[in-house]
């Protein structure tokens, strides 16, 4: 008995039994680019296939030079490309898995000067205008796809999945909005969809009959001039006829501007999407966006919107989710919280992926979890998520940990955090760490202020992760009645009046800006709200599914200010940052820069911006400043020559991030 049977029933394709209905999405990660790296990337699939996943997909690889994400990126079209792959392939073999290769050709997405496409217009998200291709042009790289096709096969996968979504070549095909041809290859839709088709038919023709063919198809553009919903019902029977295995679903082209995957998509947001194709196909069909917890996708299959789940993050925030739902074990999943941090971030800087709660993702070579060669003490100061990870990390590898808490919960800033809308995953972390204390028994002291006399004795080293405490903004009248810390808005649910004036304009005064514009919604109407707000035709009666936007009205007026020069929110994270700036203006939040502080008083907040002194006349300030360290226990510590390290916040303040916190954290605790 379990309780996820549909999640945990084999699928049957014909040629080949998937041995559950869990698919780890394709996710680029930066290590298919280098041959020099196919190790690491073998080790780290290997490591979900003993996980249990029924199905991998690698992260995109270019049929050409064309199609490269970005210039010398993994490109499968060579015989002597193909070795790098074994490793990959006999890996996961070895573990019981299956792994098709993604073939990705990026079109104008691509990020150099070879870049091509249906047509000569170039991308808001490419500096590079891509070269119109020809007809012959067109039929060489449908050959391409189905070389690569025939090279995966050879290097041992057991399929591929054809790219046909997020706005990439074929999709650009597709879309009027990109294909202005009046060819064979353009004009009517049996000519838009004729190069998806004939790269689907090719590539059967080539690998045979038993290869599983995905065919990732975009469900919903997200863009103007996307698809209408009948176009895409045809083109799935067209790519149905011509030999796919498996239909995946894709939501929203890269340059979208309707979030698809941040924390704040509602769970499952896009499943009716895949449902409403169902009943049109026959094939198989995947579903996928904002699915992480069993449960979650259990009730995606169990109404029959899918065959399939694809899951990608997940599965870097950890590697044995499947075999843990399988054993009932769902609290000890390390739930992928949505933050992009450490994975997306990292990839859009040309740097590895990973992930913030799971630091090991993509490092599996280089920070093994080994025993420890002698059992020590160890005394953690400090439960935010350095002193989580610390004291876990520790208490698995055979040490005797003892953490200390001030207050009376686990999670520092996570409880910020989690109360922030959006970002409500972060009580998942929560709630995993608190199954690793258990399982790894780790002694919990909660209430427990941590004081040096009783550090000198009994542990063999401290480690300091005491985090880090608001920083005053020094202005004149900061101890004005109305003026409030963050910590009182976020984690005391202090009261506002309706007019709000935030101090420091970095990630958390972003989160506060957030917390307090909101309306308070309803959360049986939360996927129809989001839909609304963010203009997501779910009728699907217009091309690209987008209709007029209709954001709630802000709760209060609030100004978010900094003193820096320009638009507050550039230095927020890459792929989350547009959806946090798109919010604030939809509730009409005054977003200002270069704003010099005077003096708080009971008129409100006295500035000069643009050499002009003003007055807000606000009800409250919220000092969002910035932080300092809080270290005066390691002083203390290190004065009486106790061994002591300093990890996260207690380390360094400055750009501080749960990211940081818990590789450092995992870090130390592997050397120890
Ligand atoms: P932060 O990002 O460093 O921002 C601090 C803000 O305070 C800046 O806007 C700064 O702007 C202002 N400031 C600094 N000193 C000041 C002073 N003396 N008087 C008035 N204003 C001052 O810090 P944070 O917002 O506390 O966030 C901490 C960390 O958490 C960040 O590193 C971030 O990575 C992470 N975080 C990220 C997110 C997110 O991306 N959504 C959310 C939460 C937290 P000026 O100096 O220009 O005035
Ligand atoms: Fe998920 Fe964040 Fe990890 Fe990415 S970095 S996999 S979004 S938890």
């Amino acid at each position: 008995m379990t309780s996820y049977p549909h999640l945990l029933e084999p699928l049957n394709l014909g040629f080949v039994t998937l041995r559950n209905r869990v698919l780890m999405g394709s996710m680029h990660t930066g290590l298919e680019d280098r041959a020099r790296d196919y190790r690491k990337l073998a080790a780290y699939f290997a490591e979900r296939a003993r996980g249990g996943v029924g199905l991998i997909v690698t992260g995109g690889i270019a049929p050409n030079i064309e199609g490269w994400v970005k210039p010398f990126s993994g490109r499968l079209s060579m015989p002597w490309h193909v070795p790098r792959h074994r490793h990959v392939t006999s890996a996961v073999h070895a573990e019981g898995g299956r792994i098709c290769m993604q073939i990705l050709h990026t079109g104008r997405y691509a990020y150099h000067p070879l870049a091509v496409a249906p047509s000569r217009i170039r991308s808001p998200i490419s500096p590079f205008a891509p070269r119109r291709l020809t007809d012959a042009g067109i039929r060489r790289t449908i050959g391409d796809f189905a070389r690569c096709a025939d090279l995966a096969r050879n290097a041992g996968y057991d399929g591929v999945e054809i790219m046909g979504s997020e706005g990439y070549l074929i999709n650009q095909f597709l879309a009027t909005r990109t294909n202005h041809r009046s060819d064979r290859w353009g004009g009517s839709l049996e000519n838009r969809m004729r190069f998806a088709v004939e790269i689907v038919r090719q590539t059967r023709a080539r690998t045979g009959p038993d290869f599983i063919i995905i065919y990732r198809l975009s469900m919903l553009d997200l863009v103007e001039g996307g698809q209408r919903w009948d176009e895409i019902i045809q083109l799935a029977k067209a790519v149905q006829e011509a030999g796919a295995t498996l239909i995946n679903t894709g939501i929203g082209w890269h340059e979208a501007r309707v979030p698809t995957i941040v924390g704040s998509v509602p769970r499952a947001a896009f499943t009716w999407v895949t449902r409403r194709l169902k009943s049109e196909i026959a094939l198989p069909l995947v579903t996928t966006n904002r699915i992480n917890m069993p449960e979650v996708a259990e009730a995606v299959l169990e109404r029959g919107d899918a065959d399939m789940v694809s899951m990608a993050r997940p599965f870097l925030a950890d590697p044995a989710w499947v075999r843990k739902a399988a054993s009932g074990h769902t609290a000890a999943i390390n739930t992928c919280i949505a933050c992009n941090q450490a994975c997306l971030d990292h990839v859009f800087e040309n740097r590895r992926a990973s992930c913030l709660v799971n630091p090991r993702a993509c490092y599996e070579t280089e920070l093994p979890r080994m025993p420890a060669s002698s059992r020590k003490r160890y005394a953690v100061v400090g439960a935010g998520p350095a002193g989580l990870a610390c004291a876990t990390e520790l208490a698995e590898r055979g040490h005797q940990v003892t953490l200390m808490e001030r207050s009376g919960e686990i999670g520092g800033q996570f409880n910020l955090a989690k109360r922030v809308p959006g970002k409500e995953e972060f009580n998942e972390a929560l709630r995993y760490f608190s199954e690793r204390l258990r399982e790894t028994g780790v002694t919990l002291r909660l209430n427990h202020e941590a004081r040096a006399d009783e550090l000198v004795k009994g542990f063999d080293a401290v480690i300091i992760a005491t985090g880090v405490r608001p920083r005053r903004a020094g202005i004149s009248g900061e101890d004005h009645p109305c003026v409030l810390g963050y910590q009182d808005v976020l984690g005391r649910n202090a009261p506002l009046g309706r007019k709000v004036a935030i101090i420091g304009a970095g990630g958390i005064g972003f989160d506060v800006a957030e917390f307090i514009s909101q309306s308070p919604t309803s959360l049986e109407a939360e996927l129809a709200r989001w839909a609304r707000e963010w203009g997501v035709d779910t009728m699907l009666t217009t091309p690209g599914a987008l209709r007029q936007p209709c954001p709630e009205p802000a709760a209060r007026e609030i100004w978010l200010l900094q003193r820096s020069p320009g638009a507050p929110g550039k230095r927020l994270h890459k792929t989350t940052g547009w959806v946090h700036r798109a919010t604030l203006r939809a509730r009409d939040v005054h977003m200002w820069g270069g704003v010099t502080y005077s003096a708080i008083d009971d008129a409100g907040l006295h500035l000069r911006r643009n050499g002009e002194a003003l007055v807000l006349p606000v009800d409250n300030v919220v000092i969002c400043a910035g932080q300092e360290s809080e270290y005066s226990l390691a002083e203390q510590l290190t004065a009486r020559g106790i061994p002591t390290h300093r990890i996260g916040g207690s380390a360094v303040a400055a750009e501080l991030d749960a990211e940081r916190a818990i590789r450092e954290a995992t870090e130390l605790a592997s050397q120890l």
